[in-house]
């Protein structure tokens, strides 16, 4: 069965997690404030009301987003499809694994584009272990609110050491 690429987005399986989580100020890319935690007021369970004209009505922020899947991955692996929406206690560790899994799988991203770069084989070894591990970890919670101090940083380390082949923007 061909396997979902990860950092793919998929909506259907997220519950609008960007459009809770995230902040956003009134300018040219969105029409007005927003707080993080606060839902967006256009926002109707998981649909956003006004999905077909982001742009007309002055939310091009929203067209340019991607998390690339950390919402649907966050929902469906690490709460198992469950929504803050219908169980509020949820609201915050479902926005704080969130935060967590957007960094996961920024750095999925970046180590998958280092692929192209002259590295030794040593340092081709590493960029796949930690690939590996990022890729088919079953993240929790208290992992992800973790991860930055930890496997997140290691990668840093390791981004920063082969930046002398190409730019990495950490
Ligand atoms: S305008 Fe729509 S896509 Fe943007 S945050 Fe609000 S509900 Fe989400």
């Amino acid at each position: 069965m061909p396997q979902t690429d990860l950092l793919k987005t998929d909506c259907s399986k997220c519950s609008a997690l960007c459009c809770i989580a995230l902040a956003f100020d009134k300018g040219d890319d969105f029409a007005f404030d927003k707080n993080p935690g606060e839902p967006c007021p256009n926002l109707s369970a998981h649909k956003c009301t006004i999905h077909d004209k982001l742009s007309q009505e002055g939310f091009s922020g929203c067209v340019a987003y991607d998390c690339l899947g950390a919402g649907n991955r966050v929902v469906q692996e690490v709460f198992a499809g469950r929504s803050w929406q219908k169980d509020p206690r949820l609201t915050r560790p479902m926005m704080e694994a969130f935060a967590g899994m957007r960094e996961v799988h920024k750095r999925i991203d970046m180590l998958r584009a280092a692929e192209t770069f002259p590295l030794s084989p040593r340092e081709h070894q590493t960029r796949r272990e930690f690939l590996d591990r990022l890729e088919q970890h079953h993240w929790s919670g208290a992992e992800l609110n973790d991860f930055e101090v930890g496997l997140g940083l290691e990668i840093d380390i390791f981004f920063h050491g082969i930046r002398k082949y190409a730019p990495i923007d950490l």
